[in-house]
């Protein structure tokens, strides 16, 4: 039987419509990005997130730096946006020119206007189970899991990647479900036989077909995070006719990467929450 296609381009609908409502309701939503430099691939992902905060009534501010800018005037940039009153979420886009050291710029984000959770703070209360801002993408995953009802207690989930944006977090918010997780990666020795095992089966490594049909158990949930540009356009990890074996699978472009965005404008709320404070930061 044919899998069915988790939409995430109609759930991402859903989420951003009730973070219109949200914001209608909290007055004034305001989410900075930094972006640094002019690496065509963030100039696109920056454009659309400006496109649906400005969509969700939120007010964007891009701030832009150039490509020679040094680690100083990005912190400074930053401290700025910290102490700024009218910026309720700040987003640094990834990555930043090789002068520039990231895990610095993140560390000087203020936790809790930290939208993407990648400040060590946020990331390590995702890892003691009591999450403030977990990461956008692995959020958009776990909610189009939830939305298609994919049981998630006691199976056997395996992520592939173990990214700090991606994968780290994936799985410990699956492990937070009651799943059993294995986390492959590069050095995986037999990735298509932990594969064959999942239950639930998530590629985030940026291979297009790395997961073959053969790779996929018969009735998975398959979440397909990749995101590659080919000659035959954007694919995704995952080799089409794995549908043919999987309950559930997630296309490519159409599935994650819409959630992705929904999910950041959903961690803005959490942080207008947190910076009004009728949500309090722990
Ligand atoms: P990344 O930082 O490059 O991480 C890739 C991971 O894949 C690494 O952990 C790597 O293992 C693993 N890997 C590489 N080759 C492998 C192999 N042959 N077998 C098993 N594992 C292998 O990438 P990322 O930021 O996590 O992103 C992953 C993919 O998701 C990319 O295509 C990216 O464009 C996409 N993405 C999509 C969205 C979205 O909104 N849909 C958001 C973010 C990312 P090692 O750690 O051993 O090197």
């Amino acid at each position: 039987m044919a899998a069915t296609i988790m939409d995430g381009k109609a759930l991402a609908l859903r989420v951003r419509e009730e973070v219109a409502a949200e914001v209608a309701e909290l007055g004034e939503v305001g989410l900075a990005t930094v972006l640094v430099g002019d690496d065509p691939a963030s100039h696109v992902y920056i454009a659309s997130k400006h496109r649906a905060a400005g969509e969700a009534g939120m007010y964007p501010r891009d701030v832009r730096l150039p490509a020679d800018a040094t680690e100083g005037e990005v912190l400074r940039l930053v401290e700025g946006l910290n102490g700024d009153d009218s910026v309720d979420g700040i987003l640094v886009q990834l990555p930043l020119p090789p002068q520039i050291d990231e895990a610095r710029v993140i560390r000087a984000l203020a936790p809790s206007k930290d939208v993407d959770g990648l400040h060590p703070y946020n990331a390590g209360e995702l890892y003691l189970d009591r999450p403030t801002f977990a990461p956008a993408t692995p959020s958009g995953v776990l909610e189009l899991l939830r939305a298609y009802e994919v049981r998630l207690s006691g199976v056997s989930a395996v992520v592939i990647g173990r990214s700090e944006l991606v994968g780290k977090p994936v799985a410990m918010m699956l492990l937070r479900e009651n799943a059993t997780v294995t986390m492959c990666h590069s050095r995986t020795a037999d990735l298509a036989e932990q594969c064959r095992r999942a239950d639930v089966l998530v590629a985030a490594v940026g291979r297009p077909g790395i997961v073959t049909a053969d790779m996929v158990k018969e009735g998975a949930a398959v979440i397909d995070v990749g995101i590659n540009r080919t000659e035959s356009g954007l694919v995704g990890d995952v080799a089409p006719d794995a549908a043919a074996r999987a309950a559930f699978i997630t296309p490519v472009p159409g599935g994650v990467g819409p959630m992705t965005i929904a999910m950041l404008l959903r961690n803005t709320i959490k942080a207008a929450k947190f910076h009004r404070g009728s949500l309090a930061f722990p």
